[in-house]
């Protein structure tokens, strides 16, 4: 079999005019803003109007700890969807949009792989309805009034030597990482060292994201601190009467964007912030809507479980009140081999011993899901083309002699029919579910107890160390109190330890925070355990070199 590139496949199929896929969950096209044919927002004013149907069941997408290919969890969320539709059921898929960094980078698209993709790929994975640039808009808005006011007087006494606020824009672009502005003469800016973070970067993505309405949007934003006054004192937006021209410039971004997957099933993307400094899915008004308008919803957290479902659940469903009723934990021979130590060049070769090892990183994940959230959970396997029939069949029979449920994913090959086989397991595990929820941790202890709390039981360490810069944090957070807010662990995605590394299921380690940040707009501390990269860099081959548009507008080369 000749295989097909994403964007071949996505190009050969005939997707439904837009008003066909909405009719599926009862909008009417006065429900819509119409982005051409196969694009439109939703207006989150009809979460107000009753369907009277009761509430969907909500299904969260994880996966192991990746490789550094990405192992297919979006892929698995969309084709699993299609299998629950293929089972009749009524459905939406919920995922972030794709930031245009990494489409020009290393990763290529983000709309799902093989059979199971959302379209228009192109769109999606290029502007789409241009949600980010208004995200950039508001950061940058709120940007240039701070600098303004600074200029202007200093009323607020900012300490220039202490602004956080920086600058973004939608692009990998290690240029603007750090710069100096506010160059020229006395009419011009004051001149300061600032710089630029890609647009997923930003809090006001994170707080878009979380946001439970236009409302909450603009007091998110007001809560952003941009910096510090000359006594310590956080200054914020609200201080510089940002937020409304900036939730203002949000409204329209703020509508959930409805697609299609490549089967007709309706999917909204929507939102979606970066996983390590931010929690890393789609807004809570688009899962909230799509739970409004369908019976199941599928949706997905960034990277391995220990990162984004846990935020997903501690962060997202707490803040949103969200109870999820079942987790996919997509595992893939690939990574399993990975993690028992195989290098990337060689994961195309069989090898079971390696499998084998890998698989206590499997099973530390499913703890997490089934022992610390009590949540039920199924293992993926998301078959890869060069899948031998004895490791499929070795990752399978330990799950089962383990009673962990699993099933196989064919969905990158075969579409819905592929996801048959998953999607009633996932039917099955949520009827006969108990509906027990917990999370890893409680608001209102200190905020190094949460941070043990994950430490211990998602990572399996043995404990947490502080530098004394995050110490020192620390004390000042909670003197200003914001001590009852979640965590946001910024941690390594490879390993369950903070030293990317440390491959398979770990023991005998302890996490070393180095800096504890409030976010007061998103509504959580980041606790990074090692340096995180806000703004990345284009590759010595971007993917960018590849990609063109012919004289039809046909665009080529996104994979
Ligand atoms: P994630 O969401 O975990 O980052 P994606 O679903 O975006 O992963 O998939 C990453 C890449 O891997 C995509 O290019 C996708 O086409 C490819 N991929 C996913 N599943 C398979 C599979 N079963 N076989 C081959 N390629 C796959
Ligand atoms: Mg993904």
């Amino acid at each position: 079999m000749g295989l097909k590139s994403d964007i071949e496949i996505a190009q050969e199929a005939t997707p439904q005019d837009i008003r066909v896929i909405a009719a599926k969950l009862g909008l009417t096209e006065d429900d819509l803003d119409l982005y051409g044919k196969y694009k439109a927002k939703v207006d989150y004013n009809l979460l107000k109007k009753d369907t009277g149907k009761k509430t969907a069941r909500l299904i969260l997408t994880t996966a192991i700890n990746p490789t550094p290919a990405g192992e297919g969890k979006t892929t698995t969320t969309i084709g699993v969807a299609d299998g629950l539709a293929k089972l009749g059921k009524n459905v939406l898929v919920a995922l972030r949009e794709p930031s245009l960094g990494p489409v020009f980078g290393v990763k290529g698209g983000a709309a799902g792989g093989g059979y199971a993709q959302v379209v228009p790929m192109e769109d999606i994975n290029l502007h789409f309805t241009g949600d980010f640039h208004a995200i950039g808009a508001a950061n940058n808005l709120l940007a240039a009034m701070m600098d303004n006011h600074i200029k202007q007087g200093n009323e607020l006494r900012i300490d220039p030597k202490k602004i956080t606020w920086r600058r973004c824009v939608d692009m990998n672009d290690r240029q603007l990482r750090n710069i100096v502005d506010g160059l020229g003469g006395s009419g011009d800016g004051f001149c300061r060292e600032d710089g630029f973070d890609i647009t997923v970067a930003s809090e006001v993505k994170a707080a878009f994201c979380l946001a439970s309405n236009i409302v909450d949007l603009k007091e998110r934003c007001g809560r952003i601190i941009v910096g510090y006054n000359f006594d310590g004192d956080p200054v914020t937006a609200a201080e510089l009467q940002a937020q409304g021209a900036m939730a203002a410039l949000l409204k329209d971004a703020l509508k959930p964007n409805l697609v299609q997957t490549l089967e007709g099933t309706p999917a909204f993307i929507h939102g979606g912030p970066f996983a390590n400094i931010a929690h890393g899915c789609n807004s809570v008004i688009a899962t909230r809507m799509a739970m409004h308008f369908a019976d199941y919803v599928v949706t997905e957290g960034g990277f391995g479980a220990d990162l984004g479902a846990e935020k997903f659940l501690d962060i997202k469903c707490r803040m949103a009140k969200l109870k999820p009723d079942a987790v996919i934990i997509v595992a893939t021979v690939r990574a399993l081999k990975y993690n028992g130590g195989v290098a990337k060049a060689d994961l195309n070769e069989e090898n079971l011993v390696a499998l084998k090892a890998g698989l206590p990183n499997l099973l530390k994940h499913v703890e997490n899901i089934t022992q610390v959230f009590k949540l039920p959970a199924v293992v993926a396997i998301n078959e890869f083309p060069l899948d031998t029939p004895a490791e499929l069949a070795l990752v399978k029979d330990e799950c089962q002699k383990l009673g962990v449920n699993v099933a196989l994913s064919q969905v990158w090959a075969k579409g819905g029919e592929g996801g048959k086989e998953l999607a009633k397991e996932v039917v099955r595990l949520i009827d006969e579910s108990e509906g027990t929820f917990e999370y890893s941790y409680e608001l209102d202890v200190p905020i190094k107890d949460k941070i043990n709390a994950i430490a211990t039981k998602i990572y399996g360490a043995d404990g947490v160390d502080y530098t004394p810069e995050a110490e020192k944090q620390i004390i000042n957070l909670t003197k200003l109190g914001f001590d009852k807010v979640p965590i946001c662990m910024a941690k390594t995605q490879y390993s369950l330890t903070d030293d990317a590394t440390k491959l398979g299921r770990p023991t005998g380690f302890r996490i070393t925070v180095r800096a504890a940040n409030i976010s007061a707009g998103a509504g959580f501390i980041v606790a990074l355990t090692g340096e995180i990269m806000k703004m990345p860099g284009l590759p010595k081959r971007p993917a960018a070199e590849k990609i063109d548009v012919d004289e039809n507008g046909v665009i080529s080369g996104l994979f």
